[in-house]
């Protein structure tokens, strides 16, 4: 499996302070993707579920764990590997949490997934949404024994801002988020005012 990222705590992207998993390697090539370098499958990112796994069960030793939430990339492009590793991290937590470009309707089964966000992205439908990229996709909570969590977790979001959080790894500065789409980015006033009905 490609793996580009694994980083701690990630508090923008689902609820509590969770480890984001960087899949690399995407065909779908949206316009405004905030993650083109992950596009390709580079070797260097080549490892394995047990590798990753044991990287994380490393954090997990002094630091605690809410969740997961795999991204890229897409994490489907890689849907083996992405069962195997689920179940090596279920010891850690259960709440798992995928981003793809994908319709939930395409998809192979889904096992151990507690939410999903499907759809390509599309920059003219980002309205800066704190946990979607763009308006055009969905969100599934695949797992009815987290509902209240994501119930609280998603009435907690601010609408109107999309939080970032900034990184330093060894591959330079990570910028984590929903970021704002490229034609806004000198723009005062952001569209935030759309309300998502998703089915929580
Ligand atoms: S599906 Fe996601 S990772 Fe792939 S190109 Fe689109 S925005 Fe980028």
């Amino acid at each position: 499996m490609f793996v580009a990222r694994i980083l701690y705590p990630i508090e923008v992207l689902g609820p509590g302070k969770r480890v984001g998993i960087w899949f690399a390697g995407c065909p779908r090539r949206c316009r405004g993707c905030s993650n083109p370098e992950l596009w390709e499958k580079d070797p260097r990112y080549l490892t394995t579920p047990e590798t990753v796994a044991d990287l994380v069960f490393r954090i997990a030793k002094d630091h605690k764990i809410d969740g997961f939430t795999f991204t890229g990339g897409d994490p489907m492009m890689q849907y083996d590997a992405l069962m195997t590793l689920i179940p090596l991290l279920a010891p850690i937590s259960r709440d798992v949490l995928v981003y793809t470009g994908a319709f939930l309707e395409e998809l192979p089964p889904l096992y151990g997934i507690t939410a999903l966000i499907d759809g390509e992205y599309r920059e003219e439908e980002n309205l800066c949404h704190p946990l979607i990229g763009s308006m055009n996709q969905r969100f599934f909570l695949l797992d009815e024994a987290y509902r209240v969590r994501y119930r609280r977790y998603l009435k907690s979001l601010d609408p109107t801002a999309s939080p970032i959080q900034n990184f330093h790894a060894a591959d330079g500065h990570i910028s984590v988020g929903i970021h704002r789409p490229a034609f806004l980015r000198t723009t005062k006033t952001l569209p935030n005012t759309t309300k998502r009905k998703d089915n929580l």
